[in-house]
């Protein structure tokens, strides 16, 4: 296997200041151990059961970090242990987690998502859905969440000016939100084929899945 030497050619490649999070959905626990063994800890998955199932027979120690798209009826098998949620596309999903955490008598740290794509198909909040959710009263309170930031995904497309510009929006957006809630500070933002533009327009979290563990088999 190559995941070692794979991580490490990501990291080399990262400003320090970048956070690396593994996407290591549909890849086995000892293909995330061969990652865990070369020095990461941030693991990444998009299905809450597959997630809760490895963690199960993983070190402890591991940040699970939920970052597809998520269903209000599943937050309650992740809400003990989830580290962040970057996914959060809607204010009903915001105030699940909110339930879900108070029960475990805990904050989850979440991540409103973007869209910022040009497919429809990509799930996010636009910007007067975001303005909405952060103005409201009800927002603040919401004592068991805690938004740390936004993510987003680009149009998958060749087309590196448009991700570029994208990514730029992404981070006007996270620039203007942080007059309001200072406190935000992840940008998460790029992936295996456009995490070096992301970079480049200010992201400072990753995630990163293909480029460490190889093509996903969906079998
Ligand atoms: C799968 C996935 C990634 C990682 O994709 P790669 O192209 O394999 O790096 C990143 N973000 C999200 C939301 C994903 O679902």
């Amino acid at each position: 296997m190559q995941i070692k030497e794979n991580l490490q050619h990501v990291k080399k490649s990262l400003p320090e200041d970048v956070t690396l999070v593994a996407v290591s959905k549909t890849k086995s626990n000892e293909e995330i151990l061969e990652a865990y063994d070369a020095g990461q800890r941030i693991f990444g998955e998009n299905r809450v059961q597959e997630m809760a199932e490895k963690r199960q027979g993983l070190p402890k120690d591991i940040e699970w970090h939920m970052i597809g798209h998520l269903q209000r009826n599943k937050v309650k098998y992740m809400a003990e242990f989830v580290a962040l949620v970057h996914g959060v596309d809607s204010f009903r999903l915001l105030k699940e987690i909110n339930k879900q955490a108070e029960k475990h008598n805990r904050t989850i740290p979440c991540l409103l998502q973007m869209h910022i794509a040009e497919e429809e198909t990509k799930y996010g909040l636009d910007e007067k859905e975001l303005n909405e959710i952060t103005t409201s009263s009800e927002f603040k309170s919401l004592k068991n969440i805690k938004i740390e930031g936004l993510m987003g995904m680009a149009t998958f497309t060749d087309n590196m000016d448009q991700i570029r510009k994208e990514f730029r929006y992404l981070k006007s957006v996270f620039d203007k939100t942080k007059t309001q809630l200072p406190e935000i500070s992840i940008l998460s933002m790029g992936m295996s084929g456009d995490y070096h533009i992301a970079v480049e327009e200010g992201s400072n979290m990753v995630r990163i899945g293909s480029s460490i563990f190889g093509a996903r088999n969906y079998s």
